[in-house]
């Protein structure tokens, strides 16, 4: 159960050198053990890399521009053009090389939360203009002939036999299970590149970190619209959940940057207790959360409209960035906000570096909540595996200490301002700390 706590109990610094921590906000508790934590090895290994045959149409995996046709019908893309950058909605399958697009929205093929959960338990239907949609696409022999074949490949992912899915010749049938591609709730945001432009090796990924400032922000923005979307196509969205998981450690199954947004009936328990603790407390992200990072000195950047600090009490070592706008969800705050956010949330990545594998996690007021909750994003390094003692005691051990964290992350930021790889900031002792920060509780 969430409850308000006073910060002589949230760290508790042991004589062994042990540090205990509690998360405010959710309760769960962390311990950095001396001893215990090495320094966390990147997933790409120096001495494991593997040279890669530059392609002039990449073509490495699912989501690489050669193989745009194995992946569902493209909702929308991120195109920069002469006079900005601009979104292409619905292209058929022949238009689909004409641009060359930053992003790409696309369904997932397979989705946590099915299309068929939403008819089945909401009688969820999808829209005249998703239907209109729908049947252009299946009425071009090119456009039939691409999702039928998404039909087929996820038919044989699932496990059916070829004479199974050939038993399935049904007109109806097949266009029934592309609804998904057209009018499903969990979604991905896939960048443009799979390698960095000019890369030789196989670690060196297209990741958050390594675009430019700009792509970033465009790369949220994009995703933001894409959230924005999801509750307008259904009606019974209570919470869009949004994340990336980078490397395979974190759970993804591609090295293709990517993120997901997956619609709920419901918040989660993470919000949930998050909202009870708000409830008790209003100023609670404040006092808390950000003010109490200013008095452990855990602040590692800011900007006139985000904050990020070291945060504690995670399954894993974890980066918090918070807005400061009184505009509580991501499509409610102004483009500078956003941009202010992107910024910090780039810097952290890049800080970071793209060999570290890490979950970039998006927390925000659901539809459905009245309760003033901040825009925050949680980056979570994957380097290491809960294993049965986190499983038996639910106190997670975390590899390396906030203070370890926060001494990685800031001269690599200071470094990553001076070549001009990240937005200009206040960096770690630059910050000014000033109380109550966030703006989110002052409508
Ligand atoms: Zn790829």
């Amino acid at each position: 159960m969430a409850r308000t706590r006073h910060y002589a109990e949230m760290i508790v610094r042991m004589a062994d050198g042990t540090i205990k921590q509690i998360n405010p906000l959710t309760g769960r508790e962390s311990w950095y053990v001396p001893g215990r934590g090495s320094r966390p090895l990147p997933h790409h290994k120096p001495d494991q890399q593997k040279p890669i045959e530059p392609k002039e149409v990449e073509d490495y995996c699912s989501f690489c521009e050669a193989r745009y046709l194995e992946t569902p019908p493209e909702k929308s893309r991120l195109v920069k053009t002469e006079d900005g950058y601009k979104i292409l909605h619905r292209l058929m399958p022949n238009e689909l090389r004409d641009t060359k697009p930053l992003f790409r929205r696309v369904a997932n093929l397979f989705e946590i939360v099915t299309t068929e959960y939403w008819e089945k338990n909401y009688d969820y239907t999808l829209s005249d203009d998703l239907k209109a949609w729908k049947e252009a696409y299946l009425s071009s022999l090119a456009g039939q002939k691409h999702a039928f074949g998404i039909v087929n490949t996820k038919l044989k992912m699932m496990g059916k036999s070829p004479e199974q899915i050939a038993a399935i010749t049904d007109f109806p049938e097949r266009e029934k299970m592309c609804d998904a591609f057209f009018g499903g709730g969990h979604e991905l945001i896939i960048a443009g590149r799979h390698y960095k432009e000019g890369a030789k090796f196989d670690h060196e990924l297209y990741s958050s970190g390594e675009m430019s400032e700009e792509e970033h922000y465009q790369y949220m923005r994009f995703t933001i619209e894409a959230v924005k979307d999801l509750y307008r196509i259904n009606r019974y969205i209570r919470y869009v959940v949004v994340f990336q998981n980078w490397l395979a450690p974190a759970g993804a199954s591609f090295e293709h940057l990517h993120k997901q947004l997956v619609g709920l009936d419901e918040w989660g328990t993470d919000i949930e207790n998050e909202v009870e603790v708000a409830r008790e407390n209003p100023n609670a992200y404040n006092e808390l959360v950000v003010n109490f990072a200013s008095y452990t000195n855990r602040v590692i950047a800011e900007n006139d409209y985000a904050i990020a600090f070291v945060d504690i009490g995670h399954r894993f070592p974890t980066v918090a960035i918070y807005s400061k706008s009184r505009n509580l969800r991501p499509h409610e705050h102004e483009p500078e906000e956003v941009r202010g956010m992107s910024d910090l949330v780039h810097a952290c990545h890049a800080a970071s570096g793209s060999a570290v594998s890490c979950n970039e996690e998006w927390y925000f007021a659901p539809e459905d909540c009245l309760d003033r909750i901040p825009w925050h994003i949680m980056i979570k390094w994957r380097v290491n595996n809960p294993a049965g003692f986190e499983g038996g005691t639910q106190i997670y051990i975390n590899p390396i200490s906030y203070i370890q964290l926060r001494d990685q992350l800031v001269p690599r930021l200071f470094q990553l301002r001076d070549e001009g790889k990240i937005a200009n900031m206040r960096i770690g002792p630059e910050c000014r700390l000033t109380p109550n920060p966030l703006m989110y509780n002052r409508p």
